[in-house]
């Protein structure tokens, strides 16, 4: 009896934006990213997207529910906080913008 090849399930399996254009996810400009911002917020895998893309070094598109410049800037907080913990309440994981 023939058995399909398995694989483990990955988080992108479950990405909410697997239903949706993909160019939603790179809009000409960051002000234009409200549509799949929206689509990430309801997204399962969010954290896991989000992480993905800060330790990938994505440059373009919306991950996780944020523009480049929002993954910067928290890529920066965390920098921050490391070099000076306790210093800042400022949120380094998940924020809803
Ligand atoms: S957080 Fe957004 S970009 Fe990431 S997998 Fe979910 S829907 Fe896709």
């Amino acid at each position: 009896m023939f058995e399909p090849p398995t694989r483990e399930l990955v988080w992108q399996d479950l990405a909410a934006c697997r239903e949706f254009s993909v160019e939603s996810f790179y809009p000409p400009t960051d002000q234009d990213g409200d549509e799949a911002k929206a689509i990430c917020f309801t997204c399962s895998v969010r954290e896991q997207c989000l992480e993905f893309a800060l330790a990938a070094g994505e440059r373009f598109g919306i991950w996780g529910g944020m523009t480049p410049q929002e993954r910067r800037y928290l890529i920066a907080r965390r920098r921050r906080a490391a070099q000076f913990p306790g210093e800042s309440e400022e949120e380094t994981t998940l924020t809803m913008t």
